[in-house]
């Protein structure tokens, strides 16, 4: 609650949490107080999405909130136009602003999405399930399993599925689904956004619609993700899921594929739809099976031994190794500041005795070749193996993938090299 001061300020200018208000020159929508903040300073939200408190000083309404209707939305339902469903698993994509509570409400329900989104009613029937609620800062492997696991069961009921997920991760979990879905004779496409859907500039809406109509006017099967291409409203990309990687923190067009094209443009304004894919018919092979006993390192100048110590004592079953370049990590020892080099080499050839050892690279783009320089044939020496031209959030949910779904090491890096989704590509052309 705020102060009674505040409480009596805002009554004599009838204004109410929910109204836009105007405080001296800044304008926006009044919110409830949140516990962390001074009772006597008000907090609005800007057009911009942020919430700033600000002394309650020159108050002004500008118009009365919209009362939240208490009838739902009813869902319109067509035989002749595609049954999507929409799997939520929470973030921005799925909430929308409360008022009366402060902070974002999870909007799950078919009704809450043609509320939220009704122009999706014009291209299709809205089902929706929820299968979490979460962040996707929160996710674990188990969850990645838990999705695919339904998808599998409801795949056959549906003309395409949309997964909502919180950008944070939504990458991982692209690459889990295109592993554990192998071959996938349904689309399926994970939708994220960076600005909820109450702010001016949101682009849940427009990713939303675009990955629908994607679905039902191409024949995709496979693993996607959509979300804006430029930071323009007039196109949407579909990447192809397990090589998506968020790039950006807050702009729209975070996403971009690492080392591949992308499977797809819907222009927003015109719907003309570019496909760049071809049809996966290959038979259809679900394996959920996951081993997280994975470790990670990330090499940098001024790495220490006893890092690689802890990382024996950890009995890991893989490792990935976040090298430099095309796949390096100091294990030159010329001076007595690189002495400790060699003991670094020693413990990696230790670790790799009974565990899959893989490099990736701090690049992102590119593909490891460890065999340009010496210090690259040296850690091969040491048991190490190439992760090809796949980027290191690829690189640990493959190598889970791989264990979880192998008897063996030998097992694990044979299925760790095979192209099991399009998320390797054999040999890699130059790109400027
Ligand atoms: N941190 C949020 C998440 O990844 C951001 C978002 O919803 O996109 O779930």
């Amino acid at each position: 609650m705020y102060s009674d001061k505040i409480q009596d300020l805002l009554e004599e200018n009838n204004i109410e949490v929910g109204d836009r208000i105007k405080v001296g020159s800044r304008e926006g929508v009044l919110m409830p107080k949140p516990s962390t903040s001074s009772t006597d300073t008000l907090i609005i939200k800007l057009d911009s999405g942020y919430n700033i408190g600000l002394e309650p000083k020159d108050l002004e309404l500008v118009s009365k909130k919209q009362e939240e209707s208490i009838e739902k939305t009813e869902v319109p339902y067509s035989d002749d136009k595609p049954d999507i469903l929409v799997l939520h698993t929470g973030g921005t994509i799925a909430s929308r602003v409360s008022y009366e509570k402060g902070g974002v409400k999870p909007a799950f329900d078919p009704e809450d999405l043609v509320e939220m989104y009704p122009e999706l009613t014009d291209i299709c029937n809205i089902h929706s399930e929820v299968i979490a609620q979460m962040l996707s800062e929160d996710m674990e492997p188990e969850h990645w399993q838990q999705i695919a696991e339904k998808i599998d069961e409801v795949k056959d009921d549906y003309d395409g599925i949309i997964v909502g997920h919180g950008t944070d991760t939504l990458g991982y979990t692209g690459a889990a689904l295109t592993l554990m879905l192998q071959n996938i004779d349904t689309g399926v496409i994970l939708v994220g956004s960076q600005r909820s859907s109450d702010r001016p500039s949101s682009d849940a809406a427009t990713n939303l619609h675009s990955a629908v109509k994607f679905l039902n006017e191409t024949d995709f099967n496979g693993i996607g993700v959509c979300m804006h291409s430029s930071s323009s409203d007039n196109e949407c990309i579909i990447l192809p899921a397990s090589k998506a990687r968020k790039m950006h923190t807050s702009r729209r067009d975070a996403f971009k594929a690492i080392n591949k094209e992308p499977v797809g443009l819907v222009n927003t304004e015109t719907g003309e739809i570019k496909e760049e894919f071809d049809k996966n018919n290959r038979k259809y092979k679900p394996s959920f099976e996951l081993d997280s006993n994975v470790g990670y390192l990330k090499v940098r100048p001024g790495m220490d031994v006893e890092e690689l110590k802890f990382l024996i004592d950890q009995s890991y079953n893989g490792l990935i190794i976040e090298g430099t370049g095309l796949g390096h990590m100091p294990v030159n020892s010329f001076d007595e500041n690189t002495e400790h080099h060699q003991e670094i080499l020693s413990k990696v050839s230790e670790i790799s005795e009974n565990c899959l050892v893989v490099m990736t690279s701090q690049c992102i783009s590119g593909r490891i070749d460890m065999d340009v320089y010496d210090a690259g044939l040296k850690i091969k020496d040491a048991g190490v193996i190439e992760a090809k031209d796949m980027h290191p959030e690829l690189v640990y949910v493959k190598l889970m993938w791989s264990l979880g779904n192998s008897e063996s090491l030998e097992e694990a890096e044979e299925l760790f090299g095979q192209n099991i989704g399009g998320e390797v590509t054999e040999r890699s052309l130059y790109h400027e």
